[in-house]
């Protein structure tokens, strides 16, 4: 077999941070600091290449233009490289993650995001495992030359996950994603075993297809007990909103509240998609199942079913910026586009 090839792109995030002695705090640093740690690299037979964002950022300054400049460097780069490789902090790795997963679809080849909860300049660091086992899998073949793992993924603490199931969940330990509603894509030990039956694979060699449009029209309405009408207001009016999750109890229910029904069906009579998440990490939105839920479903809002809100949002983000029209959005937020949801 030839020598794979696998680009790495350095957006930024711990992995490559170092402490300001100004401050004591971590700030992104230059990618050449991670190479520098990591001299094994050039022992790999796997050829790789890099790719760094000029400015390295702490990914809770990552925004839609970010994403579309991954986007523009996977579909420059998809014919020359077997796979790729994605540091990023991971305070907004799902939802980078997750807007990937929609922005390029039917691809032939692996795209993962990694990162560390310690520097790789530190001598406990996480991110040199993360990021060699990364490469590999990125690059990881069956012998008819098919990629084994042909997803947006995140590896993470020997773990790999589908990126749009994912979430962030764990701020100390290192197995800081979980991904509750979906099995996990592999795991890595001595050697690293595919759950195969659980990686989608095209049934049809279908042309990748690269996006390069979002709406950020959207918001997120968390409910709570106590919530007053001026809270549900704030959001419901925001000026342009296209879009609006609903972040409800259990399997998809809210207030019954008179006042609290009138203002989200109002929304939806004034042409907001208004799709319904759940704020528990397992289990799915069945608006069927309690009164209080089925009052949503009669005015209008959609379930998201075992959605996470990382992917709900960026599902939403990517079909308003697809223009087409709401009926149609509405349709396909039903459906599985990127294995986000089981249905
Ligand atoms: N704040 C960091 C970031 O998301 C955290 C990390 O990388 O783990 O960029």
């Amino acid at each position: 077999m030839k020598t794979a090839k696998v680009l790495l792109i350095y957006t930024g995030g711990t992995i490559g941070m170092m402490t300001d002695p100004a401050t004591g705090t971590l700030k992104p640093f230059d990618f050449a600091n991670i190479l520098k740690y990591i001299p094994d690299l050039n022992q790999f037979d796997i050829k790789i290449n890099f790719i760094s964002f000029d400015r390295p950022i702490d990914s809770s300054d990552i925004n839609i233009p970010d994403w579309i400049k991954l986007v523009e460097i996977i579909q420059r780069n998809y014919n020359s490289y077997d796979g790729f490789v994605i540091l990023h902090g991971t305070d907004t790795m799902s939802f980078t993650g997750s807007a990937l997963s929609f922005l390029i679809q039917n691809i032939s080849k692996p795209v993962i995001l990694t990162g560390s909860q310690l520097p790789i300049g530190m001598i406990r660091t996480d991110g040199k495992e993360n990021l060699i086992t990364s490469i590999q899998i990125a690059a990881d073949k069956f012998e008819n030359g098919k990629a084994k793992v042909p997803e947006v993924c995140i590896y993470f603490d020997a773990k790999l996950h589908r990126a749009n199931r994912t979430t962030k969940y764990n701020t100390n330990y290192f197995d800081a994603f979980a991904s509750p509603n979906y099995p996990a894509l592999a795991e890595a030990g001595i050697d690293i075993t595919y759950n195969f039956k659980h990686i989608y694979y095209q049934q049809l060699d279908r042309l990748p297809a690269f996006y390069k449009q979002m709406d950020k029209n959207v918001a997120i309405l968390k409910l709570f007990p106590g919530m007053s009408e001026e809270y549900v207001s704030s959001i419901t009016e925001i000026k342009g909103i296209e879009g609006l999750i609903l972040e409800t109890y259990g399997a998809g229910n809210a207030s019954s509240e008179s006042w609290f029904i009138n203002k989200i069906k109002n929304a939806v009579d004034r042409g907001i998609i208004v799709y319904n998440v759940t704020q528990c990490s397992v289990g799915k939105v069945d608006m069927d199942r309690y009164e209080n839920g089925r009052k949503l479903k009669e005015i209008g809002v959609v379930s998201g079913y075992d959605i996470t809100t990382e992917a709900a949002l960026t599902k939403l983000m990517f079909l308003l910026g697809s223009k087409m029209d709401t009926e149609s959005i509405k349709e396909t937020l039903g459906k599985n586009i990127a294995g986000e949801i089981s249905v």
